[in-house]
């Protein structure tokens, strides 16, 4: 199945872009709506454009549109900042629901922003608060009435192995945990259903899967019953009650504006309000089924092509995510053999191979070509070349 949105993307002739999942590509209306925002907006309103133009609204107008991509309800979810920093909201929020207990529980297989962010939040509470990170096949086994708060990020960054996350709620629930689900490699992956899943936090990057570019803004969502018991440990004036009312003192905004913090990034917000245009009237169902398919394909085969690499990844679509990974031994070297060759993905250390699979503008022919080249590469050892063994600053 194709969906017929590459003309929306801008992409290079020879590019067989697999790295959509760590950084989308540019879509076609991003530059004209930039051009329109710098020059019909600040350059001709200048501060006037926070009310003319709806830039105050930006946060909540815009993550609306997210929100439908991952069932949060209109008014549950803003956009700001970056993920590391929304993982902290989340957390701190959590911890506070739950002030008699100190287990903040997460996975091995988790990104590690998530648990520095866990690390540093402990160490200044100073409340004797421990990070307990366990195998992620033994994560649901160890919820318990200790737990404070469950940090899960869906798929594996690496392996693209996916959690039942249902499964894993459900369980939080029943010993009184609370969940922060990490949706990085979700939002515009498959289907989510967050109000549907009872977790009280989500969070996310729009840059991977939804296309907002280097630096777009992340999100938080807030099941609505709690939002109103939410004391913001980053109380910026953007989250207060009356940021025009320049108060002395700090009280949280009603309902989701509270998880604002400081001035929104609108250049930013404009180029991803953009890119979502290319998610209208599509399902994430059928996102899904086509990522499925081609997934498949893929790991056929490169299989069937390059006996030296190994599927990393789950071989049951239902228990993946949008990307596929192989390990190989040089890695590294083969994928800048790869990216030299017109085929992008990325490396992720110690051996792992990483493809994003992402069917709005990705079709059966890139596969196919992409397999064929890593075929060349392998079978000729075209990997092995001095230039492609020295490690740049990002891999
Ligand atoms: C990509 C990713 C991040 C990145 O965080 P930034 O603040 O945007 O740099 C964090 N967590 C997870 C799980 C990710 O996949």
């Amino acid at each position: 199945m194709t969906l017929p949105r590459k003309h929306l993307f801008h992409l290079p002739e020879d590019v067989i872009y697999l790295d959509g999942n760590s950084l989308g590509p540019l879509a076609r209306s991003v530059p004209d709506r930039l051009d329109t925002t710098l020059r019909a907006e600040w350059g001709a309103h200048l501060i006037t454009a926070w009310n003319t133009d709806g830039w105050m609204a930006a946060p909540t107008r815009v993550a609306d549109r997210i929100g439908r991509l991952i069932g949060a309800e209109p008014g549950s979810i803003v956009l700001g900042d970056t993920l590391t920093i929304k993982v902290h909201q989340a957390l701190s929020a959590a911890l506070s629901l739950r002030p008699d207990r100190r287990v903040i529980l997460s996975d091995t297989g988790n990104f590690p922003t998530d648990l520095y962010m866990a690390e540093g939040l402990i160490a200044q509470l100073g409340r004797g608060h421990e990070l307990r990170t366990v195998a992620p096949e033994d994560l649901a086994q160890a919820i318990d009435d200790n737990t404070a708060a469950l940090l899960v990020t869906e798929v594996d960054y690496r392996t693209g192995r996916r959690h039942d996350m249902s499964d894993l709620i459900d369980r939080a629930k029943a010993h009184g945990a609370i969940t922060i689900w990490d949706m990085a490699h979700s939002a515009g992956a498959f289907e989510v259903d967050f109000a549907g899943s009872g977790a009280e936090f989500a969070v996310g990057c729009t840059y991977k899967y939804l296309n907002s570019g280097p630096g777009g803004p992340a999100f938080i969502a807030v099941r609505p019953d709690i939002l109103p018991t939410i004391q913001p440990a980053l109380s910026g004036w953007m989250g207060h009650g009356a940021p025009f009312a320049f108060e002395l003192s700090y009280r949280a905004g009603a309902g989701i504006e509270r998880m604002r913090v400081g001035t929104p990034p609108i250049l930013a917000i404009a180029a991803l309000d953009a890119a979502l245009d290319a998610w209208e009237g599509l399902s994430m169902a059928d996102v899904r089924a086509a990522s499925i398919a081609l997934s498949q394909r893929f790991i056929t085969q490169v299989e069937a092509r390059c006996p030296d690499l190994t599927l990393a990844s789950p071989r049951d679509p239902e228990e993946r995510g949008s990307q596929v990974a192989f390990r190989f031994e040089n890695g590294y070297a083969a994928m800048q053999a790869l990216i030299a060759r017109g085929v992008i993905g990325d490396f992720r250390a110690p051996d792992i191979m990483r493809f994003g699979i992402t069917p709005l503008y990705l079709d059966e022919s890139d596969i196919v070509k992409a397999a064929a080249i890593m075929e060349d590469v392998m079978a000729n050892r075209l990997w092995d070349d001095p230039a492609y063994h020295a490690r740049q600053r990002v891999t």
